[in-house]
């Protein structure tokens, strides 16, 4: 079933009005008709399975048949520092960690990153980004959108993330799955998480020291050197495998 996101101030008592870009996609590309079934979401806790009543040229009204909880969120909210990767790597990243659960993504510059940004370039980008972020959370069953925010310097980023309960920097050079397993172990439902994944070049010396006088821990991903585009998804699959079972 297709899944749309609206602001809480669209849901009424028992309708939905759905507006913007939405519709258009409703009636021109999906030629979506009453009586057919969607499911909105409030993007934060509730999903609402609605049927079509009426398709007009700026809203879709639904009528709510029932409302459950949103199933698609982890029970701790995943916040992912991305080294700013070469080329496109970043839309498969930002893809694959909203199917993963990732409940944020902070592209992050650090001294090995080769992408320079300028303000007009990195606005486009982070649109881009977020449109992409929007149409993986519909994909994905999410019940929110996941945030793409303005890039970040390292140091803004350790400072964003000064108070999450557990904080991880993912260094290849890192000996030993026991750090890996505690700090992951620690990882509680209401939690935040903060990763830390450098770009293709990697950290810095100075950049793990730096997160480790801020409270990231650094931890191995096992004997590989994964890709930069790899590695925190890698992490966040462990991490999303370890809350859904444990619930
Ligand atoms: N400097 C590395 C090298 O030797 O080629 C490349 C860095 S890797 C491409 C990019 C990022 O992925 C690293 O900064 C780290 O965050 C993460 N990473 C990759 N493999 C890892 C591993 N085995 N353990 C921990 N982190 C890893």
């Amino acid at each position: 079933m297709y899944r749309f996101f609206v602001d809480e101030s669209q849901i009424g008592k028992q309708e939905i009005a759905i507006t913007g870009s939405d519709v258009n996609h409703i009636r021109n590309v999906l030629r979506m008709k009453p009586g057919e079934r969607v499911t909105v979401s409030d993007g934060k806790k509730a999903d609402y399975c609605c049927r079509i009543r009426e398709v007009g040229s700026q809203t879709v009204i639904a009528d709510i048949l029932e409302t459950e909880e949103a199933g698609g969120e982890l029970p701790a909210r995943i916040h992912l520092f991305q080294g700013l990767p070469k080329s496109d790597k970043m839309e498969l990243i930002i893809q694959k960690a909203v199917e993963l659960g990732v409940c944020q993504v902070i592209p992050t510059v650090t001294k090995r990153t080769v992408v320079k940004l300028d303000k007009k370039k990195e606005e486009t980008k982070i649109r881009r980004w977020n449109s992409i972020a929007e149409s993986a959370a519909k994909q994905s069953g999410r019940g929110r959108i996941p945030q793409v925010t303005e890039v970040m310097t390292l140091r803004q980023a350790l400072a964003s993330a000064k108070d999450f309960d557990v904080k991880v920097i993912p260094f290849e050079h890192a000996r030993g799955m026991e750090e890996t397993t505690r700090q992951l172990e620690r990882i509680r439902p209401g939690m935040d998480v903060g990763i830390f994944i450098g770009p293709e070049g990697g950290f810095e010396d100075e950049e793990i020291f730096l997160a480790e006088s801020e409270g990231v821990t650094p931890v191995s991903l096992g004997k590989r050197i994964l890709r930069t585009e790899t590695a925190g998804l890698m992490i966040l699959s462990v991490i999303g495998y370890l809350l859904e079972t444990r619930g």
